[in-house]
C-alpha cells in the first residue's frame, strides 16, 4: 500500500520550518529529517550528508531494476531572506488564501519538492518494481550551489547516483517545461599599483587608471557566437566595482566583477581566456563562479513527451537564472533534463510569495505521468 501525502499540505511544512539562507548561514536539516521520516517507510534508501553544521542535503533512491536507468528530481530547500519591506502574511505560516499558498519559499521552491515526494510516495510500489527513482534535495543553492556541489563530490553517494536516465528540476516554472538554462561565469578582475599621499600622484601607482580602461572595453564585447535558437544570446554585465580608500590617497588596489551568461557549446575556459587577453597583462583575473549550460534538444523523445503532456501544442522554453542541474547534470552523465515546478517564477524571492495551491495538485499530476511513462521508456 502506497503511503499517501498531501502535496499541499507537505509544502506547507515544508514552508513553516525557517531554511532561510542568509550570507551562506542556515539551517535545512529539519525539512530534509522530515522529507527522509516520509520516504524512508516506502522503501527509499536515504543519505543525509552535510556540507557544515545543519546544512544538510539528502539523497534517496528506491531500488527498481538496477539494470534500467532511474529517473531522478532535484530540489532545494533552503530559501531568501525576507527582504526588507513588510509582509501582508506571515512568511513561516503558510496561509491559504483565494488559492494561494504564502510564504517564504513557496514558490521557489518548497512546493516543488512536495510535489515530487507525493508523487513518488503515490507510486511507490511501482518505482520499486520497475526503474528506481533518485530524489536529491538540496541545501544551500540561494548561495551558490553549495549542497549540490556537495553531493557532487561525495563518492560515497557513487551508487545512489549511478544509472539516471533522466533529471526533472522542480524550480519554479509555473508548471511550463523548459529544455534550458544559461550557464554563468562569475569573475572578478583586479588591478594593483602602489599608493602615495594624493598631493603627489607621481610617487604612486595608480591602480583605478590601469583598471578603467579594461572596464570600458568589455562594453562591446562581441562573444563571436551566433544566437541560440532557444536560448538567445550570451551576456556580460559589470555588477560591481571598487577601488581606492580615500579622496587624498593614490589608490593601489581596485577590481570589478564579471557576471557573464553563456549559452550552450560556449567553453567557458576559452571565454575567460579570451577576456585575458583584451583586458591586458595589468588586469588579474580571479574566478568567482563556473557553472555550466544546461540544454536538451527539444525534440529528444522525453523532452517532447514532457512538453506535450503539459502544454500540449507549445515548445518548452528556456530561463536565464542557473539551477542545480547545473552541478548535478555532470554527475548524472549528462541525462536529459527538464526544468518544471508549481510554483511562480515571477514570485521567486518576492514579498508576500505565494504558489497557486491548483498548480501543486497538477504538478504532482504531472510528475506522476512522468513516472508511468518513465516505467515504459527506461
Ligand atoms: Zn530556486
Amino acid at each position: 500500500m502506497n503511503p499517501q501525502v498531501d502535496p499541499v499540505e507537505l509544502t506547507r511544512a515544508l514552508v513553516r520550518m525557517n531554511t532561510v539562507n542568509r550570507d551562506g548561514q542556515g539551517d535545512e536539516t529539519p525539512c530534509i529529517e522530515h522529507l527522509a521520516a516520509l520516504l524512508r517507510p516506502a522503501g527509499f534508501a536515504c543519505r543525509i550528508v552535510e556540507f557544515a553544521p545543519r546544512r544538510a542535503s539528502l539523497v534517496a533512491r528506491l531500488g527498481g531494476d538496477p539494470a534500467r536507468p532511474a529517473l531522478a528530481f532535484t530540489g532545494h530547500v533552503d530559501v531568501v531572506p525576507l527582504g526588507a519591506a513588510p509582509w501582508r502574511h506571515d512568511p513561516f505560516g503558510a496561509e491559504i488564501v483565494d488559492g494561494k499558498l504564502y510564504g517564504r519559499g513557496s514558490s521557489d521552491m518548497k512546493s516543488g519538492v512536495a510535489a515530487f515526494v507525493a508523487a513518488v510516495l503515490a507510486e511507490a510500489d511501482a518505482i520499486a518494481a520497475g526503474a528506481g527513482v533518485v530524489l536529491i534535495v538540496t541545501a544551500g543553492e540561494e548561495s551558490g550551489c553549495e549542497g549540490a556541489i556537495d553531493v557532487a563530490r561525495r563518492p560515497e553517494l557513487n551508487e545512489m547516483l549511478a544509472n539516471v536516465g533522466a533529471l526533472v528540476v522542480a524550480e519554479p516554472t509555473g508548471n511550463r517545461p523548459l529544455a534550458a538554462h544559461k550557464g554563468a561565469l562569475w569573475l572578478r578582475a583586479r588591478a594593483s599599483g602602489t599608493t602615495a599621499h594624493g598631493s603627489m600622484p607621481e610617487r604612486g601607482d595608480n591602480a583605478i587608471y590601469k583598471l578603467a580602461p579594461a572596464l570600458l572595453a568589455l562594453r562591446d564585447f562581441d562573444f563571436g557566437v551566433a544566437e541560440h535558437a532557444l536560448m538567445g544570446r550570451p551576456t556580460l554585465n559589470v555588477g560591481l566595482i571598487q577601488g581606492g580608500l580615500n579622496i587624498n590617497s593614490v589608490p593601489d588596489a581596485a577590481h570589478f566583477t564579471l557576471d557573464i551568461r553563456t549559452v550552450a557549446g560556449q567553453d567557458h575556459a576559452a571565454l575567460r581566456q579570451r577576456l585575458q587577453t583584451l583586458l591586458g597583462p595589468q588586469i588579474a583575473l580571479e574566478d568567482v563562479l563556473d557553472t555550466a549550460s544546461v540544454f536538451t534538444d527539444p525534440q529528444h523523445p522525453w523532452m517532447r513527451f514532457v512538453t506535450e503532456l503539459c502544454t500540449p501544442g507549445e515548445a518548452p522554453g528556456s530561463v536565464a537564472y542557473f539551477t542545480d542541474a547545473a552541478i548535478l547534470r555532470a554527475r548524472l552523465d549528462d541525462a536529459p533534463t527538464v526544468i518544471l515546478g508549481p510554483g511562480e517564477a515571477h514570485m521567486a524571492h518576492q514579498t508576500d510569495e505565494y504558489c497557486l495551491v491548483e498548480r501543486i495538485v497538477a504538478a504532482t499530476g504531472f510528475y506522476r505521468r512522468i513516472l508511468a511513462d518513465w516505467r515504459t521508456r527506461a
